[in-house]
């Protein structure tokens, strides 16, 4: 089954056209659960959005929010260098930084080195992932990212189903998304299917809002973020332009999801309970567990249509750097400044 025809020529969708700007448009219906103060959620999430667009300094957002920050957030923003303001311009925490703010999630060995990342890799053959592990930077860091082509893929949502099933998100949380955007008129009609994980983006607004520095880059291009950190002010979920993030209210399935009367997930290569994510904010991070293991993420592996690869964009070699540089490849919402390591071939 094909999606598009050749009725018609298919642009980059639009995310108004795909619905999704009305989903996150009003933020104070993501804030209005919690004790943190709505309106500065709004306005440092609409600010940070502004810092990636490249309308305002890291800097001058801290300065403008450094005392309204300390009043709401206390000891937890007092005791946070944030990167934004302490660290490196890219907004990518280094080794000493995790060790300072004793990060867990995606810790130490995942940001100060790549040395099991890579091994694995060089030893799981037949994948994407293998071939482009062998051509990464010279710290063997490679920038993951994904592609995902559109003509190829006919919306049969096994991706999401892949992701609910492997990250085993609560109800209502779905890291991984397919919107659909019809167009034409009949019988000339054309669908376009566009999954939307976290696009891990090399700006990430997400990372910038956050107080606490629960939400930080890797050097390896995966946004990922710390449960033990997180205060649960969903900040974040204002900022992020795309709709990818959630929040874990603690509603769980019933059994089918339980082991040993709780239910356990491999989150950034630890297992985790219930009680580690609730309260927090989620998000796609590419099934860093996976990617770890020299796997391919849960949705990659899946994907009927052969539609979605996973790779080191900074390696020219590999199939997603070849394929980021396709004519028909963009990235959602460029005018966002984010810059995904996401892109999609329409
Ligand atoms: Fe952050 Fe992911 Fe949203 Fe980008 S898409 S702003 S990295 S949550």
């Amino acid at each position: 089954m094909q999606s598009n025809t050749n009725d018609e020529t298919v642009g980059p969708p639009l995310f108004t056209e795909l619905g999704i700007d009305e989903e996150i448009e009003d933020g104070r219906d993501i804030l209005s659960a919690v004790d943190y103060d709505t309106n500065l959620g709004i306005s440092m999430g609409q600010d940070a959005r502004k810092v990636s667009e490249g309308e305002l300094s890291s800097e001058r957002f801290w300065e403008k929010y450094d005392e309204k920050a300390r009043e709401e957030f206390g000891v937890d923003y007092e005791n946070t260098p944030n990167p934004a303001v302490d660290h490196t311009q890219d907004q990518t925490i280094d080794e000493e930084v995790a060790e300072n703010l004793n990060c867990d999630s995606c810790s130490l060995d995942s940001v100060a080195g790549h040395e099991n990342l890579t091994t694995n890799q060089a030893e799981t053959s037949e994948n994407n992932t293998q071939e482009d592990s062998e051509n990464t930077d010279e710290e063997g860091t490679p920038r993951w990212g994904m592609v995902i082509d559109l003509q190829k893929c006919v919306g049969c949502e096994s991706c999401t189903t892949a992701c609910k099933a492997e990250n085993r998100t609560p109800p209502g949380v779905s890291y991984n998304v397919v919107m659909e955007r019809e167009h034409g008129d009949f019988p000339n009609v054309t669908r376009t299917h566009v999954p939307r994980p976290c696009l891990q983006c090399e700006n990430p607004p997400c990372v910038q809002v956050c107080p606490v520095t629960a939400t930080y880059k890797l050097d390896n291009g995966i946004v990922t973020i710390d449960y033990d950190r997180c205060i649960g002010c969903r900040y974040c979920l204002i900022a992020c332009p795309y709709g990818a993030r959630y929040f874990d209210f603690g509603e769980d399935y019933e059994d089918e999801f339980t082991i040993d009367g709780e239910t356990k997930v491999a989150e950034y290569g630890k297992e985790r309970t219930r009680e580690d994510t609730s309260g927090h904010a989620m998000k796609c991070n590419y099934c860093y567990h996976r990617l770890e293991r020299g796997e391919e993420p849960a949705c990659v592996e899946t994907c009927i249509g052969d539609a979605r690869y996973i790779g080191d964009l900074d390696d020219p070699d590999s199939d997603v750097a070849e394929m980021a540089n396709e004519q028909r490849a963009f990235q959602l919402r460029e005018d966002q400044g984010t810059n995904p390591n996401m892109y999609y071939l329409q």
